[in-house]
């Protein structure tokens, strides 16, 4: 199997390192991931210059390792596109240092580089350990090669039902555990975790300055999701898809399309024509009716 290996903690994050060092055992793995860290860039990519890429020594025996002056989603597309076209069978992106749950994968670097092998129709999976501080990337490479090569011997493609068009996207999380410590692997839902996003300011003695950290994370515990199972001491392992289209709104917001249409119009759904209810103004001497405004 040939797998791209990505992460947004950068090439020279411990979390690759590892990963890579457990993938090459059996896979060939080609890393291309960002020069510095890129967490919290989701899915950015770079349009507006062009990205420079360069040829590094290996992280791990026999793994060619390439570093891209860009983001998560620049690094896969590059890699996907120009380094391996079509030479990708399998799309992974982590270790990750710190959690990516909930709503937070809408943020996730990780996630996001994932997302283009996903759009590309490359099974892709995103793994993060859920801590910033002594992270254990160890039980983190242990799980990422037994599901790859359980994968593997499944048939990338032949997880997914038939009717799927699109490929496997899994986000995998772990608790910042020994694997003896790990309560069981559970297949969940996404979650509810919102980080309160805090805006410290500043002065740099020219100009003023925002920062836009992060808050402790306010969680919902609800069972069945990722949130809970990483809380209570399981792996999360969280199938995802990008179909972010609301089940029943679509119906229940019917009758706005039509107020819409009425106001492109410039009628009210009842046929009147909107006019502004103002009264006109008091020195306004009364005029014949007024021609549409020439521009
Ligand atoms: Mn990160």
């Amino acid at each position: 199997m040939r797998i791209l290996l990505t992460n947004d903690d950068g090439v020279h994050a411990p979390g690759i390192r590892a990963a890579a060092e457990a993938l090459r055992e059996i896979a060939d793995v080609l890393v291309c991931a960002p020069d510095r860290e890129q967490s919290g860039t989701g899915t950015s990519v770079s349009l507006q210059h062009p990205v420079r890429v360069s040829e590094l020594a290996p992280i791990a025996p026999g793994v060619p390792t390439y570093t891209v002056e860009g983001t998560p989603c620049d690094a896969a597309i590059i890699a996907l596109e120009s380094l391996r076209p079509g030479q990708v069978d399998l799309v992974v992106s982590g270790i990750n240092c710190g959690s990516n749950l909930g709503e937070d994968v809408l943020v996730s670097g990780t996630v996001g580089a994932a997302l283009q092998g996903y759009f590309r129709g490359i099974p892709s999976i995103a793994i993060s350990v859920a801590s910033l501080t002594d992270v254990l990337y160890e039980p983190a490479g242990v799980l990422l090669k037994a599901l790859v090569k359980e994968l593997d011997v499944r048939g990338l493609s032949k997880v997914l039902p038939k009717s799927s068009d699109r490929p496997l996207l899994l986000n995998v999380n772990l608790p910042n555990l020994p694997r003896e410590k790990l309560a069981d692997v559970q297949i969940t839902r996404l979650g509810r975790r919102a980080y309160a996003d805090v805006v410290k300011e500043g002065h740099d003695g020219r100009r003023k300055w925002f920062w836009v950290t992060r808050d402790k994370p306010v969680w919902e515990l609800v069972e069945g999701t990722d949130v809970w199972a990483v809380r209570n001491q399981h792996v999360s392992v969280t199938p995802l898809h990008t179909d972010l289209t609301h089940g029943t709104l679509p119906k229940v917001l019917a009758p706005l399309a039509g107020d819409l249409r009425a106001a492109l119009k410039g009628a009210s759904p009842n046929g009147r024509v909107l006019t502004s209810k103002r009264a006109p103004h008091p020195s306004a001497a009364p005029r014949a009716p007024r021609k549409a405004a020439s521009r």
